[in-house]
């Protein structure tokens, strides 16, 4: 594979200070594209994601901060990225956080957290990244949900809800967008080591493990490498759809 395939172009991915996020910025960088490496709260690990670009790929990196929750952070974000580098052409809508309990025990605040950081925060980065798109008549869009979107899970109403809205906003965008040539896809970890997982005990691991296929958790850097085909060229003639990436745990 070419790992110019992206150079020239600049990509936004929201939560990028570990986990997946990060796995997504180096492996776009990796293929040459001009990163910007969002976070809320850790600046030393958004800081250290950047250096590590600087370092292997010797990529233009950006490191900033916005809690995508925020409208206005959002729209400051942008107005740095389009000051810096006049443009925008791929979105990884990854930062996600999840607060999971049972439904008659949630609190409101939990409920609106979870929603405001997966459901407006993707529509916040998607309306500007979009508005930018439309004049470029380019882009990508690239969702990160997750099977429990698909399949729901006790104790995650609110996520589960987060991640079949994400599903339902990609298709509709991507109907939007079609006529333009600008794709929306999403993609759906399952079980991803990460730290996210981490709060599992070791008893909920291993019985999550004997319900999937390949026995194993994912990596972050095998969501990165869907992602990269998605925002690639490599990816041509595809729109609003949701590729699985969990070791056979939901098979469509
Ligand atoms: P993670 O390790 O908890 O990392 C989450 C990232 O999102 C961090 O960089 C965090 O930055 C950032 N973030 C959280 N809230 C934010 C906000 N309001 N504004 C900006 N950034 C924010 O999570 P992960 O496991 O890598 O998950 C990434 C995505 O994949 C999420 O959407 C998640 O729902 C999805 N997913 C994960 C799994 C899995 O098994 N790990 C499975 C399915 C789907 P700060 O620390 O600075 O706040």
């Amino acid at each position: 594979m070419t790992e110019t395939e992206l150079t020239g172009r600049v990509a936004l991915i929201t939560g990028a200070s570990r986990g997946i996020g990060r796995a997504c910025a180096l492996r776009l960088a990796e293929a040459g594209a001009s990163v910007v490496v969002n976070y809320r709260q850790g600046a030393a690990e958004a800081e250290a994601v950047c250096a590590e670009i600087k370092e292997r790929f010797q990529t233009p990196t950006l490191c900033i901060q916005a809690d995508i929750s925020v409208y206005e952070q959002v729209e400051q974000m942008f107005q740095q990225i389009l000051t810096q580098w006049q443009g925008l052409d791929i979105l990884v809508n990854n930062a996600g956080i999840h607060r999971d309990g049972l439904l008659a025990r949630m609190s409101h605040q939990d409920w609106d957290d979870v929603l405001s950081t997966n459901l407006n925060g993707l529509f916040y980065c998607s309306k500007l990244a979009t508005k930018q798109m439309l004049k470029q008549k380019s882009g990508r869009l690239v969702n990160i949900t997750s099977v429990v979107g698909q399949t729901g899970n006790a104790g995650q109403t609110n996520y589960a809800a987060s991640k079949a809205g994400v599903i339902g906003f990609t298709k509709s965008l991507a109907r939007e967008l079609a006529p333009r040539q600008i794709a929306v896809n999403a993609v759906a970890p399952g079980f991803i080591e990460s730290e996210m997982t981490e709060s599992l005990s070791e008893t909920q691991r291993q019985e999550n493990i004997k319900k999937i296929p390949y026995a194993r958790f994912g990596r972050c850097s095998e969501v990165a490498e869907v992602v990269l085909f998605l925002a690639s060229d490599r990816c041509q003639y595809m729109t609003g759809q949701t590729l699985n990436l969990d070791g056979g745990l939901v098979m469509n």
